[in-house]
């Protein structure tokens, strides 16, 4: 099922959630050090370490990264659909719709230029956080890590930019901690866990 919304969700840009799983556990086990797949302190700029990102991604994807058996543990995997998503004709497919989609609602011709961020949607979002949510902010916890929360009411990264909580507190669905911090998604998360749509562990709610 997460696959099937990730791959709506995601559309043109769609990222495999075993592989990103896989890639997200390593960041958290390994941040900030040699071993983390992204991290501003050892590449000198966004676009290196988006390549660096993509090239440790693609072989976890295809099954070729060294990985220990504990990062892989109870992720669920579904190639089939990998590869399906991950095709061109899905992906041209996906940026046909969004074509479309402008054409039929954009009200002025330069609202088409905000076309190649929803092309790239998953990766953007990705090294926004990885880049800049790990250098510039403030912080909350002082961890081992250099992340930081990026603004202090995250609308736009939608409670992804409290990335220092999150850091502290990783198990936790609410990335807010202090009063002005508000996850946007939080509610969501609650309502589609009252609906049985997702379940949540016990640690996921705990406010410790
Ligand atoms: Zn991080
Ligand atoms: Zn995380």
């Amino acid at each position: 099922m997460n696959f099937i919304f990730s791959g709506i969700a995601q559309g043109s840009s769609y990222l495999s959630p075993y592989a990103y799983g896989v890639l997200h556990r390593l960041h958290h086990a390994y941040a900030d050090t040699e071993l983390d797949p992204h991290s501003p302190k050892y590449q000198s700029n966004i676009f290196a370490m988006m390549a660096r990102t993509k090239r440790i991604y693609t072989s976890i994807v295809q099954g070729k990264a060294d990985v220990d058996e504990r990062f892989k543990k109870d992720l669920p995997k579904w190639t089939t659909f990998d590869n399906f998503a991950d095709s061109w004709a899905v992906r041209l497919s996906w940026a046909a719709f969004y074509i479309a989609f402008y054409v039929v609602f954009a009200t002025h011709w330069w609202l088409f230029l905000l076309l190649p961020i929803h092309f790239i949607m998953g990766p953007v979002h990705g090294a926004v956080i990885n880049w800049f949510a790990h250098k510039y902010g403030y912080r909350n916890f002082n961890v081992e890590d250099t992340s930081r929360n990026i603004m202090p009411v995250d609308i736009f990264m939608l409670g992804e930019g409290y990335h220092n909580n999150h850091h502290k507190h990783s198990g936790r669905a609410n990335f807010g901690t202090k009063w002005h911090e508000f996850d946007p998604v939080y509610p969501f998360i609650l309502l589609f866990n009252a609906l049985h749509i997702i379940r949540l562990r016990k640690v996921a709610t705990s406010e410790v």
